[in-house]
């Protein structure tokens, strides 16, 4: 991202904001609510339109006005606190809907590519209930395995633990420290700043809309900068 400007009426809720993610990594995003987290990943699988700025995919500017939109939310899987399952639907169902009704995969290999991954989640065994057998954890888990259906590029997380009873955050956060051992590229706003230190390359201090501190992970938790980002961690760890 670069110079990204975003404005809901008169409030400007993404302030020139520069991102730089590299393969395989994992980026957090910190910050208090309302600091823009989930606009920035909205804008980034173009759910918002910027204001300003420009947005690139690996070599492709994907906020170009002539960009492929359909194509570009393909290539980013994007999950959110709140599972968004379909209740009538069967877990492999609502994973293989996208694939065969937009993406043309035959029922066939969207089957597989469903079975292949829960079984990597730990979902073997469910293709087959209902979303409200599950419990949130496994629900999130479904979700994650329906973002990953399409072999995204990109994966965004929206604090994807924060709805959840917290004796199952643990078997969601587990899931996505196998992601990154595996090499997928993943950008998450999280309040768990324990599991940012441990599992991100990068992390970036939002406030108001402003990217105000980034770094490692040691240096932005072990010794960060700015005034404002040590209130935030005194007051949240
Ligand atoms: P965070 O995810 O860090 O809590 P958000 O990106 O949700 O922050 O929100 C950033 C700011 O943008 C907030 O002030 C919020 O009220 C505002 N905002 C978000 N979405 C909209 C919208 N659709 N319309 C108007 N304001 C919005
Ligand atoms: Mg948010």
């Amino acid at each position: 991202m670069r110079s990204v400007r975003k404005t809901f009426g008169d409030s400007v809720v993404l302030r020139d904001v520069d991102l730089e993610v590299a393969p395989h990594t994992v980026t957090a995003l910190i910050g208090a609510s309302g600091s823009g987290k989930s606009t920035l990943l909205r804008c980034a699988n173009l759910l918002e339109e910027i204001d300003d700025g420009a947005i690139w995919l690996d070599d492709e500017e994907i906020t170009h006005p002539r960009a492929d939109q359909d194509a570009v939310r393909r290539r980013i899987g994007v999950v959110f606190q709140a599972y968004n399952l379909f209740p009538h639907m069967t877990v492999l169902d609502n994973i293989t809907l996208a694939p065969r009704r937009v993406h043309g995969v035959s029922r066939t290999d969207a089957e597989a590519r469903a079975h292949e991954l829960l079984e990597r989640l730990g979902l073997g065994g469910r293709a087959g209930e209902y979303p409200d057998r599950l419990s949130g954890g496994q629900q999130q888990r479904v979700a994650i395995v329906r973002a990953l259906a399409a072999r995204p590029r990109l994966l965004l997380l929206d604090e994807i633990t924060a709805a959840l009873d917290p004796e199952l955050v643990g078997e969601v956060l587990a899931v996505v420290r196998d992601l990154k051992a595996d090499g997928m590229t993943m950008v998450l706003a999280t309040h768990e700043m324990g599991f940012a230190r441990d599992v991100a390359d990068q992390v970036c201090f939002l406030d108001s809309g402003v990217v105000l501190e980034r770094g490692t992970a040691e240096q932005i938790f072990g010794d960060p900068r700015h005034e404002r980002t040590q209130r935030f961690l005194r007051r949240i760890v």
